[in-house]
C-alpha cells in the first residue's frame, strides 16, 4: 500500500493525498475519517472491505500509487487508440 498523506477534510471527511508513481502527479481522494484511521492501521482489512465505496480507479492509487490516467494508459488495449 501506498504512503498517503492528509491534506485536508471537513464533517468527517478527509482529503488524502498520492503522488502517482508513473506520472509523479499529486492525486486526491475523499474518503471518511473513520476509513483514513482503518487505512493508518497496520491491521487493517484489504483496502476493497475498507473503501467499498471509493471507485475501483481511486483505491488503486492507494493500492499500486497508480492513479486513472496513468491506469488507462497502460492497461487500455492498443486497437482502441
Ligand atoms: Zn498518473
Amino acid at each position: 500500500m501506498m504512503q498517503f498523506v492528509i491534506v485536508g477534510g471537513s464533517n468527517g471527511r478527509v482529503v488524502l493525498q498520492v503522488a502517482c508513481v508513473v506520472c509523479d502527479k499529486p492525486k486526491q481522494l475523499t474518503v471518511t475519517s473513520e476509513q483514513a484511521l482503518e487505512l493508518a492501521r497496520p491491521d487493517r482489512r484489504n483496502i476493497q472491505y475498507v473503501l467499498p465505496d471509493v471507485a475501483r480507479a481511486q483505491r488503486e492509487l492507494l493500492i499500486t500509487g497508480t492513479c486513472g490516467d496513468c491506469w488507462k494508459e497502460l492497461f487500455s488495449p492498443p486497437a482502441s487508440r
